[in-house]
């Protein structure tokens, strides 16, 4: 079998989890045979930094999940560093190198309302893991509906060594008219950790894929980087700064 994003034949079987396992996925992969070593691994280096580094980085210390060395997850974004609690409980996090520009408003019991800036500077490695998880997921639980759609620019992104932006936004609301990808128990598992990937078609050139991992939506366009659909993403979305635009060069 040749591999689903190069073309190359598949000497190795290696597992691909096609939401990242140190996001809580266990069970989500590809099957067998998909997927060549070189693009295996090419995944696991910007899965890694994405995962990190900038607006998933918060996410995993949150989630309660333990490293492979068993120690809580950390993760750091705009200088700040973040770390999952010490017994892994669901939303504690300690977070360090707070400054008074975060701070919105002290309450009265004497915590605070902080501010933390969603995007890094660079966010490349988490579009490329978007448009890796849209492509994946097509592959694995919509075969004609990944047959049928243009993947041929987003393939060629993903192989190779490239670092403009390919541009998502986020949301915190849920968007509409997507329907699900994963199906049965995938979908199940998947919502488990909080977890869905939703597509809608537009046009020919606009595929959105919408992965919605606990309280946030990221939004791709992966058949090209036509950007018309934004705008009334952003019209909508009066939570400012949850919602930004990457640049294309
Ligand atoms: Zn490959």
């Amino acid at each position: 079998m040749n591999c689903i994003i190069c073309g190359n034949p598949v000497t190795k079987n290696s597992l691909e989890h096609i939401v990242p396992e140190g996001l809580g996925n266990k069970s989500y992969t590809l099957d067998l045979g998909s997927i060549c070593g070189t693009c295996n691994n090419s995944f696991s280096n910007f899965e890694a930094k994405a995962l990190s580094v900038g607006i998933l980085a918060m996410s995993k210390p949150m989630g309660g999940y333990a490293t492979k060395k068993g120690k809580p997850a950390k993760g750091e974004s705009h200088g700040l560093k973040f770390e999952g609690s010490k017994n892994y409980i669901k939303n504690q996090v300690i977070v360090s190198g707070l400054t008074e520009d975060n701070v919105i408003k002290t309450n009265d019991d004497g915590s605070y309302v902080v501010h933390i800036p969603d995007f890094d500077k660079n966010e490349v490695p988490v579009s490329k893991l978007l448009l890796k998880i849209g492509i994946e997921s097509l592959y694995q639980s919509q075969r004609a509906l990944y047959k049928v759609t243009n993947l041929e620019a987003v393939k060629t992104y993903l192989d190779k060594k490239s670092n403009i932006d390919w541009p998502f936004i986020t949301t915190k609301l849920k968007p509409l008219d997507f329907k699900p990808i994963p199906r049965f128990q995938d979908k199940v598992n998947l919502k488990k950790i909080q977890c869905e990937i939703l597509y809608k078609t537009v046009n020919p050139e606009v595929f959105l894929i919408n992965f919605r991992y606990r309280f946030l939506s990221y939004l791709i366009n992966i058949a090209s980087r036509d950007m018309s659909w934004i705008a009334p993403y952003q019209a909508a979305d009066d939570t400012l700064g949850l919602c930004l635009l990457k640049k294309t060069k």
